[in-house]
């Protein structure tokens, strides 16, 4: 097993299996890796970086979208939304019987 823990350019400690193959982002289809922070246990990609590694987060440029879990109340907000904009969708007589309270 050539499991080693690294220090990350960000500073954090994460351990990184490198008998595991490389991977590519499956956003931006750069080459990483997956490891573990040693401080909470989060499985995290990350990049070369020179001769260093640094999360992947850092310098995705779709990084933004990565952001999870979304909470409670955004979760709510998307699909109060989606409610309306399906209502903004309909026929003046589907409106009336639109049912907001409908699961989506
Ligand atoms: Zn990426």
């Amino acid at each position: 097993m050539d499991k080693r823990v690294i220090q990350l350019l960000g500073g954090a400690m994460v351990e990184v299996n490198f008998e595991e193959p490389e991977t590519e982002c499956r956003k931006c289809k750069k080459k990483i890796r997956f490891a573990t922070t040693i401080k909470n246990q989060k499985y995290i990609p990350i990049i070369k970086e020179g001769e260093a590694w640094q999360a992947h987060f850092a310098d995705c440029q779709y990084a933004k979208e990565f952001r999870k879990p979304k909470t409670y109340a955004e979760r709510k907000k998307e699909k109060i939304a989606k409610i309306h904009a399906k209502f903004n969708s309909l026929s003046d007589e589907e409106k009336r019987k639109f049912n907001f309270y409908q699961k989506i």
